[in-house]
Formats: structure tokens, sequence, C-alpha cells
């Protein structure tokens, strides 16, 4: 029989032992494949073409671990709503780790089959909508070209989940260079185990940042690089309104892919404030919070680090905090230049900050939509909304446009704004929508969304259903965390 040709090297089991637990997936009672990512196959050099999906359902429900699988979940702490917990792959299991033709490493993990070690109160499971939505989700932020773990299938299990209702249960495939996160690093910190913290650094910087290796201080460096990786991560989210939803230190990843897509959302309405998780009562996740966030957070990882920095634990802490303060410029200078290339701007200038805080000012005031006003600007009104003839806004790009005459290249900057302003995002009431059919069994709403969304800078005339903001509603959309 035709197998998937995996080729699982599995160099997660360098990492500390003390943090991998061996642990099968539970078997499901009738697994049902519901979809499969060929475009992620074709990266991964892997073929599903002539299997038959019984088979598939078989390997992608955990019932037939492939040859060569050694199935592990992983421990890790965290910052959870700043609370520091002890937590660990409750619901996920890691079966192997592929390698393409290329070389390039792959974690396959499934997420929801059945508990582990580290499950605490949970079931270990996962219900269809939330692991579609997942699969949807991420795969639309890969097509924005933002780094992000991706996903290879869904499947249905067979077996009912209870959350406030019985629900179908569902296992998702999430595929990711590695799961090694802030809180895998808290995790040891908080044991104070120096050996297997040393441990961890080596196989992160292997794996992640291998341009370090031979730097005098690689701790206080890699620290550094993780700025870097995470700034140009939270400047993605924010070029497109992505809002996290749960930034915990265990769902930032060393990679600098985003992960763990449980509350996310897409902003339609341009407001800094806005947040989707039903959770998130304080707003501490909230869109303009999310660099502010993602520098706490690079600061526990700092922390971890501490005892590396010197000997002297003074000097140690000063090295640190100097390191994350630098967060604070850096962000700002890669945010200004991301809002430049949105609105075409080749050079820098001084006064290109006024101009763009004028525009979002005017975006929140006016309720503008966040993506449609940039389709605006890129595709010279296009998108014929009433709010681009106000008054304000048509001065605002006549100022714009004299500002982008002085940069001289006009086919150049308008191939920055195509570059930088999707025209498609997944709006959250299509999103539901498609989940809505596929919970009833009918699937075809989300494979053609999945087919719109891997397209997201491109306008097209058929896809103007698709860039429509949802009618304004009384209650405001929300999001729930792991279920
Ligand atoms: P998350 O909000 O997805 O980052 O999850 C936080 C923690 O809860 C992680 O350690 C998860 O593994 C765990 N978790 C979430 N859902 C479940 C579940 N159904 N069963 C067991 N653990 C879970
Ligand atoms: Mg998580």
């Amino acid at each position: 029989m035709n197998k998937i040709d995996w080729n699982f090297n599995n160099t997660y089991l360098k990492l500390p032992k003390d943090m991998l637990s061996e642990q099968k997936p539970e078997s499901v009672k009738n697994p049902e494949l519901i979809i499969l990512n060929y475009n992620l196959s074709e990266d991964l050099d892997i073929n599903f073409k002539g299997l038959d999906s019984k088979y598939l359902a078989s390997v992608f429900s955990g019932n037939l671990l492939p040859d060569g699988s050694e199935a592990i979940s992983m421990a890790y702490a965290g910052h959870q709503f700043g609370n520091f917990t002890i937590l660990g792959d409750g619901r996920a299991i890691t079966i192997g780790e592929h390698f393409n033709q290329r070389k390039q490493g792959y974690e396959i993990q499934f997420k929801g089959s059945g508990k582990t070690k580290f499950s605490r109160n949970g079931d270990g499971k996962a219900a269809i909508g939330p692991m579609l939505r997942e699969y949807i989700i991420s795969e639309a932020m890969y097509y924005l070209n933002i780094p992000t773990t991706r996903s290879l299938a869904v499947i249905k299990t067979g077996e009912k989940v209870k959350r406030e209702t019985e629900l179908d249960g569902a296992i998702l495939t999430r595929v990711a260079t590695s799961h090694i996160r802030v809180g895998t690093f808290q995790y040891f910190a908080f044991k104070k185990d120096e050996t297997s913290l040393k441990n961890l650094v080596n196989y992160t910087v292997n794996k992640h940042f291998p341009s370090l290796k031979n730097e005098k201080n690689i701790y206080l460096n890699l620290i550094g690089e993780l700025i870097d990786k995470q700034i140009d991560l939270i400047v993605n989210w924010m070029r497109v309104g992505f809002i996290h939803g749960v930034m915990n230190t265990d769902n930032m990843a060393l990679s600098g892919e985003t992960i763990d897509y449980g509350p996310c959302a897409f902003m339609d309405i341009y407001d800094p404030k806005t947040v989707f998780s039903s959770i998130d009562h304080f707003g501490r996740y909230a869109y303009y919070n999310q660099p502010t966030i993602a520098k706490w957070n690079l600061a526990r990882f700092a922390e971890c680090l501490i005892p590396f920095l010197d000997k002297d634990k003074n000097k140690a802490i000063e090295l640190a905090t100097n390191k994350i303060n630098e967060f604070d410029n850096k962000y700002e200078k890669k945010w200004l230049k991301m809002m430049g290339e949105k609105l075409g701007f080749i050079s820098q200038e001084k006064s290109d900050e006024v101009l763009i805080l004028d525009l979002l000012q005017w975006m929140h005031i006016n309720k503008a939509d966040y993506t449609n006003t940039f389709c605006n600007l890129t595709y010279e009104n296009i998108i014929n909304d009433e709010i681009f003839h106000m008054d304000e806004f048509v001065n605002w790009k006549e100022r714009w446009k004299k500002r982008l005459s002085e940069d001289k290249n006009i086919q150049k900057s308008k191939d920055l704004m195509k570059a930088s302003n999707p025209v498609i995002i997944p709006r959250n009431y299509l999103v539901e929508e498609a989940l809505k059919y596929a919970e009833d069994g009918n699937l075809d709403k989300i494979k053609h969304l999945l087919k719109i969304l891997s397209n997201p800078y491109k306008m097209q005339s058929s896809i103007t259903s698709y860039q429509m903001p949802p009618k304004q509603s009384k209650i405001p959309y929300k999001t729930y965390c792991g279920t």
C-alpha cells in the first residue's frame, strides 16, 4: 500500500529530557478526513496523491502512527494574563520532525488527540469549529506573508466533546519549525535548572539562530535576535490588523512564527483598543497594546538568561535591561517604515509620522474600515464607500499625494502599496459563516474562502463580496480560548 513518505529525524529528542514526555495519541472511534493541505504538502515534499482518504484519516487521527514517529508532549511554563503558571502540551502531541528535500525541519503535531501528562483539568480534546478556524486563519496568515505555524489536516474523530454543549470532536495537524516558546525557558528558569537551560539555548540557537553559534556573548545576542524577530512579527500583525488575543509567554515562539490561534481575529473598523477575546476584560491584548506586551514577554525571556549574562548579577541585570530597552526605538522605526510603505513612501521623511497619525486618527473618529481604507488609496477609489468622499479624507489625500510626488517614482510607490496592503483578510463574519456550513457537513464555503485567502494581494472584481466589511452589529464580535 502507498504511504506518506515522511522523512523523520526527531531532533527534539536532543532537548533536555525533563521537558519531554513520551505520549502516544489516544485512538479515536471513527476518523473522517475533513480537509487536507495539498499546497503545504508540496513545501514538505510529501505526496498525498493516490492515498485513500481512510488511510489519511487514520494517520491524521493518530490511529496509525507512521514509522519513525517518536510521539511526545512538551513541558513549559508561562505567564497567562501576567500570572506565572506551569503548563505544557495539554492537548498537543508531536509525532515527529519531518525534513523536506531542502533539509528544512518541520514538527508535525496533533492538537486535540487526548490527555497528556500536562492536561491538568482539560480533556485533551478539541472541537471541529475551532480547529477549522485555526486552519483558515493560519493559512490566511501564511499567504499574507506573515511567519506562522501552518495547518496540514483536520479530521473529525467521530466522538463528541463536552463544552457548553456537545460538539463534534476533531484533531488538527499543526506544522511548526519548532514549538519552543518563551515559556519553555521559563520552565527551567523556575526550576533553577541551569544545565537544561543551557541545553535549550544551544538547541534553539542551532535551529533558529545559527549565525550566533560563534558569537562571544551568545546569550545577550540571542535576546537581541529574538527582539528583532518578534518586532518583525508584531509589525506584520499591525500591518494587516491582526489581533492575536492571547499573547501569553507560552504563546510566543522562539521561531518568530505566529502560534496558537485561539481567540485571534482581524480588525474591521479601525479602533486601536479593539479586543475580541471574551476573557480579555482589561484589554491587555488589544490591537494597540501588542508591541507593549511583546516587550513585556521579551523581558520575561531575558530574565531566564540572567545567570549566563555576567557573573555579577547586577551587571547581568543591567545588560538585560539595556537590551530589552532597545525594543522601543527599534519597534518605532520598523513600524514607521511599515506604515510608510502602506502609503507608498520609498524614502522616509521626518514629517511622515504626522501624516500617518492624521490618517489613523481620521479612521478612528470616522469608524473607517482598516483594510479598505488602504485599498482605497492603493487602487484609487475602487472601494467606493461614502466615507472616502468626506472633506477631511479628501484633504488628507491631497497632502499625501504631494508627499508621494517627492519620491518621484509612482510605479515603485504603487508596487510597495500593493505588497503592503492586502485586499482580502479573513473577515470574522465570513469565517463564521463558512464554519457554520462546515459544522453542518458542507465544506464548500470553507474551500472557497481558503482559495480567496490564498491570493490576498491581488485585486480582482470576483472577490468584491469578500471585501465587504460586516454590517454594523449591536453585539460586538467575541472570540473564545481553548475550545
Ligand atoms: P492556550 O490558551 O491554547 O495557549 O492553552 C493554555 C494551556 O491550556 C496550554 O497548556 C494548553 O495545552 C492547555 N489546554 C487548552 N485546552 C485544553 C484541553 N482541552 N485539554 C487539556 N489542556 C488544554
Ligand atoms: Mg498555547
